[in-house]
């Protein structure tokens, strides 16, 4: 596989109205089941950007995404499973033995057709070790230790939607490995087509800041100004 399969698998049913809803239940005199009955699409709409606003951000957690990941680097699967909020199923290198070996060439590699002779030649040769290692009748457990951070997976995540926000805030910021950035690219796409609101707000952290508190800015935010020094004269 030479491109990254991103593919929202499931999530939970109308999720915006549900993060809506639940939020009510706090303030609302009323049963639940009424209240889910009497929220316009509307309404949810207007909830969530109060909820924002006011940085209430735990009835978020009542909207889950399943996602299915393929054809994404381990460099970048270990960077991914580094956000904690999450669940995550990948197929396992003790369990599956890979015949063939699909890898990602960064686009630095490729532009470079001299580093990237040598590059393949150090995948394939890694692989072809391998598979001399199971031949011999080594564990796979073992012989995949050669196998380099190129090497691609697939993984099953499942996140809710105010990790979703702050894994976005991290991610998609252009500060990133550009491998995870593509990736958050593509999941954000994925909830925008069942829950536009909520992927709206889907976005770097310096959306929310209003600034870039990286080093240097990307362009997309100027950078704060250091706060001024105390005036010690007073
Ligand atoms: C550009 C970039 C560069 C990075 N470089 C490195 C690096 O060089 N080395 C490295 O090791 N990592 C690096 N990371 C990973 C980073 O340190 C975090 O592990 C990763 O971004 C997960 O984010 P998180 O910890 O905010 O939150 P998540 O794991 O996504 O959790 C969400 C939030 O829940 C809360 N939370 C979760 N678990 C706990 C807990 N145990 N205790 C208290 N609060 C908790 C925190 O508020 C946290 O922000 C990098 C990340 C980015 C985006």
């Amino acid at each position: 596989m030479d491109l990254v399969h991103v593919a929202l698998i499931s999530y939970t049913p109308d999720p915006e109205r549900t993060i809506a809803a639940a939020a009510r239940v706090s303030v609302s005199p009323v049963t639940i089941t009424e209240l889910w009955e009497r929220l316009s699409p509307e309404r949810a709409d207007s909830l969530l950007s109060q909820l924002l606003a006011a940085g209430h951000l735990s009835p978020f957690e009542h909207a889950s995404f399943t996602f299915a990941i393929e054809g994404i680097s381990r460099v970048t699967s270990h960077q991914l499973v580094r956000h904690r909020l999450a669940s995550y199923t990948q197929q396992s290198q003790r369990y599956v033995s890979l015949k063939k070996l699909d890898y990602v060439t960064p686009a630095t590699i490729s532009a470079r057709p001299e580093l990237e002779n040598k590059y393949h030649r150090v995948v394939e040769a890694a692989h072809e070790l391998y598979s001399q290692m199971l031949e011999a009748g080594l564990p796979a457990e073992d012989a995949r230790y050669v196998l380099p951070g190129a090497v691609e997976t697939r993984l099953v995540m499942s996140m809710n939607a105010r990790e979703l926000m702050h894994a976005c805030s991290l991610r998609l910021c252009l500060k990133a490995q550009w491998e995870i950035v593509g990736l958050f690219e593509m999941l954000k796409a994925e909830v925008l087509k069942v829950a536009p609101r909520l992927g709206a707000e889907l976005n770097p952290k310096c959306y929310r800041l209003g600034y870039c508190d990286e080093s240097v800015s990307c362009g997309l935010f100027p950078t704060r100004e250091p706060p001024s020094a105390p005036d010690k004269a007073k």
